[in-house]
């Protein structure tokens, strides 16, 4: 009997584990995108300043999987220009730092595994996509590089949450930022 229990209980707790630990990679923004999130990561590495920014491509483009129609393809056209016009995606004020380049990585990298309710209809395919854009600048004064804001969220309201991530050589760390708390302090 007290066995039976406890194998009840180890069980149930083992399954409570991965429930925990697939929300956790969720959040991570790995594997699984939520619509309405995306994931920034920071790296300062002496004056050089990368900033890779994932999203769900609904959230950029209103749609998923490969542009098949005329309009998708200009709508992804439209999205992918904006997202390289870097002004409208960041504010740097400190640091002294100057735009190195803009590089699209993936537009519509395919993603099968998916975690949202409510979403999709019965019939429809089960296709999510990711756009990965990695922004590098040239920083003067890195030392001074102390905070970010981000301006994603007026240029593509659809995002309405950004998990970031920064690392520098003093530190690193992680923040939740929405349309109210965009500001990033690195330091
Ligand atoms: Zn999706």
């Amino acid at each position: 009997m007290m066995k039976k229990n406890l194998e009840k209980i180890l069980s149930f707790s083992f399954l409570f584990c991965i429930i925990l630990f697939s929300k956790t990679f969720a959040e991570n923004g790995h594997k699984v995108h939520e619509h309405g999130t995306s994931n920034i990561t920071i790296a300062i590495e002496n004056n050089d300043l990368q900033i890779q920014l994932e999203a769900p491509l609904i959230d950029i483009a209103g749609f998923e999987g490969e542009p098949k129609t005329k309009l998708q393809k200009q709508k992804l056209k439209e999205a992918s220009n904006k997202l390289k016009n870097w002004e409208d995606i960041f504010k740097l004020a400190t640091g002294s730092c100057s735009k190195d380049r803009v590089t699209i990585l993936g537009e519509h990298k395919k993603k099968q595994i998916h975690n949202h309710k409510n979403h999709h209809k019965k019939n429809e395919k089960n296709i999510h996509s990711d756009i990965k854009i990695l922004y590098e600048f040239n920083c003067a004064k890195p030392n001074n590089f102390k905070f970010l804001e981000i301006k994603l969220f007026e240029t593509f309201p659809n995002i309405r949450k950004i998990n970031a991530q920064w690392t520098t050589a003093s530190g690193q760390g992680q923040k939740a930022l929405n349309k109210k708390q965009n500001k990033l302090i690195i330091r």
